[in-house]
């Protein structure tokens, strides 16, 4: 399979500060790539400089084969990009929005109606975007980044700050671009949506890229399985035991959990993609 995306050495500073410091990655056509990481890690930089809007001061990108820098149009018109904030024209309908960013792609046969469907919107098309809430407008942003039935979908937090239906709506047409054959970039700081949508994540600290592989990889190389049993006492109160897994001692621990005590509920546990952010980095994914 051909590689959709490559950053080589990715560098980008505004004044002192370095936001993006040499990131290297690959990503093949049809994956679903996350970065996953907290305010001012650097994710919307790297899409800036991988989707042609700002040059690299180091290193380079390659997107379907062309260098973005000294083939920016032709690799445009082969991509969609949706940033989180809204650039629509509020004046005018979803349905005007869509059809002008057909006619500037010169997308034939365009049917701004199907994608609407798409995204939810049936039924308001014909309304002006200024009557949106901001869950509408970023499904209408998700949209217009598909207008041009693009190779490559770059979404920057798409669903940053939305309703829960808004939200699973984008994540059912991010699953759907994947189908269609699209390579998704998606950029969050949510650790459950990297966790289902991704084929890999890669965490990105104070720019640069901390860890890179599937979710369940990441689980098996940094997290720790466990399971946790409530335990009846005698006095009637219930207390939580941890078991970890994969010691020498488990077999021993669960067996003398269930003959030497009381258990009432039992499940499994495994590290989510943000314990394991906080192992590497020492910090969490919300500031
Ligand atoms: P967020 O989730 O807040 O969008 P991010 O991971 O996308 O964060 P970036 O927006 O790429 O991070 O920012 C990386 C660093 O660069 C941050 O320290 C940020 O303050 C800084 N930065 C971003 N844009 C500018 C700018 N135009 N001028 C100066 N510094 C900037």
């Amino acid at each position: 399979m051909e590689e959709a995306i490559i950053a080589d050495q990715l560098t980008f500073a505004y004044d002192q500060l370095t936001a993006v410091d040499h990131v290297d990655f690959k990503v093949k056509e049809g994956e679903i790539l996350s970065f996953l990481g907290p305010n001012g890690a650097g994710k919307t930089t790297t899409v800036k400089m991988l989707t042609g809007q700002l040059r690299p001061k180091e290193g380079k990108a390659v997107l379907l084969g062309m260098d973005v820098v000294q083939e920016t149009e032709r690799v445009q018109a082969q991509i969609g990009v949706c940033f989180e904030d809204p650039n629509l024209y509020e004046q005018m309908s979803a349905e005007e929005n869509l059809n002008l960013f057909a006619k500037l792609f010169g997308v034939k046969d365009f049917d701004a109606a199907a994608l609407l469907v798409r995204v939810g919107l049936d039924g308001r098309g014909k309304d002006r975007v200024e009557t949106y809430s901001k869950g509408l407008k970023q499904r209408l942003m998700v949209a217009r980044s598909l207008v041009n039935r693009p190779r490559i979908l770059f979404l920057d937090e798409p669903t940053e700050g939305l309703d829960p239906v808004s939200s699973e709506t984008i994540r059912n047409v991010i699953l759907e671009e994947r189908e269609r054959g699209a390579t998704v970039f998606l950029t969050t700081h949510d650790m459950v949506e990297a966790d289902k949508l991704s084929d890999r994540v890669a965490f990105i600290d104070h720019g640069e890229i901390v860890a890179l592989d599937t979710p369940h990889n990441l689980k098996q190389l940094y997290g720790k399985r466990a399971i946790k049993a409530e335990v009846a006492r005698a006095d009637g109160r219930l207390e939580i035991k941890e078991i970890i897994l994969d010691n020498p001692e488990t077999a021993e621990a669960i067996q003398e959990l269930f003959t030497q005590e009381q258990v009432v509920t039992i499940h499994s546990e495994e590290a989510t993609l943000e314990d394991i952010f906080i192992r590497i980095t020492g910090r969490g994914l919300a500031g």
